[in-house]
């Protein structure tokens, strides 16, 4: 399949990612297949690509007409053998591998051979999950960053099999779509994750060991380093289970103790203090959004 022959893209889960993600496609002129496993999560994931569209043309980033048309080019559906006519997919369903691999089944399974797959997986192994498929020299890493519609980079992720012109396709493609895309191999947390974490991680030792408030902690780092966004705000955006689990997988991956989660960050997952999705974390989240430093 050659970028020029890809008209039409499958995304699979209609979620945070998968929603900017079949949202970024259809802008980009693509016609998207969006595909749920319940009619109430596929209507949920259009709501929001119509509500951030409606934002992008009151800013003045696109017009009302091409708003319309973008709508137009989203195919909602629940049954998956709609993706069969797909020329590319992405798949963003939840981060569990077992229901990637049902999932990379069903789609290797539809698709015409020369089909490529791409995964928006933040965490598992793109070399594994390729070897899950009958495709694995078509397979790819896309790993688009929240929200899709905003964020310009696109990790584009080398599985051990993942061919050259898999590869070349993936990039041209994530241009198309007005995004940066960066050549990482498939290791760990890629690239953002194995080099973000940590940091998040390290702020989190800061407010435990009592070295400075979750506050001053972010002040150094928009501060004095040009951060839009500190450590321990932007870890509350992530979700900090998350932000657990994928330490976990730094630390499992590569073996090193040094990626041990902080106690302070598991205590307030316990707690269900999982950021400004559960209203608590470093900081607490009221209607008007952040509004106090939480306590230790
Ligand atoms: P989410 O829970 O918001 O959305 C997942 C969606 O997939 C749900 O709507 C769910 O109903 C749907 N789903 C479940 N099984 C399905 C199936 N068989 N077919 C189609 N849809 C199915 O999750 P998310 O945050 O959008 O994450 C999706 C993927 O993107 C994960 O692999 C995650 O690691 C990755 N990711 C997430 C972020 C982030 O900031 N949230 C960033 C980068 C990558």
């Amino acid at each position: 399949m050659t970028i020029d022959n890809i008209k039409t893209v499958a995304v699979l889960g209609a979620g945070t990612m998968g929603n900017g993600i079949a949202h970024v496609f259809a802008r980009s002129g693509y016609k998207v297949i969006l595909r749920d496993v319940e009619q109430r999560f596929v209507d949920r994931g259009m709501d929001t690509i119509g509500q951030n569209l409606g934002r992008e043309v009151k800013k003045g980033k696109i017009t009302e007409a091409e708003r319309v048309s973008t709508l137009e080019r989203l195919l909602p559906v629940t049954d998956i053998a709609n993706v069969a006519a797909a020329d590319f997919l992405v798949e963003a369903v939840p981060e569990k591998i077992e229901i990637k691999r049902a999932v990379l089944g069903d789609a290797d399974r539809l698709l015409r051979d020369d089909v490529i797959i791409a995964s928006n997986t933040s965490s598992i192994s793109m070399t594994t999950l390729a070897s899950l498929t009958r495709r694995p020299e078509r397979f790819v890493g896309m790993h688009f960053m929240n929200p899709v519609p905003v964020m310009a980079l696109v990790e584009v992720i080398r599985a051990l099999q993942t061919s050259d012109a898999t590869f070349q396709t993936t990039m041209t493609l994530a241009e198309k779509l007005g995004k940066k895309p960066i050549a990482v191999n498939d290791a760990p947390g890629f690239v953002s994750n194995r080099v973000l974490m940590p940091l998040i991680n390290e702020a989190a030792y800061c407010v435990m060991e009592g070295v400075a408030t979750a506050e001053a902690v972010d002040g150094v780092m928009k501060i004095g380093m040009n951060h839009p966004m500190g450590p321990l705000e932007l870890a509350d955006f992530i979700g900090l289970d998350v932000c657990v689990d994928i330490m976990h997988v730094l630390q499992e991956g590569l073996g090193d103790p040094k990626y041990r989660a902080c106690p302070l960050l598991k205590k307030y997952v316990a707690a269900g203090w999982l950021g400004r999705k559960s209203g608590r974390g470093f900081y607490s989240y009221g209607e008007a959004g952040q509004s106090k430093s939480a306590s230790k």
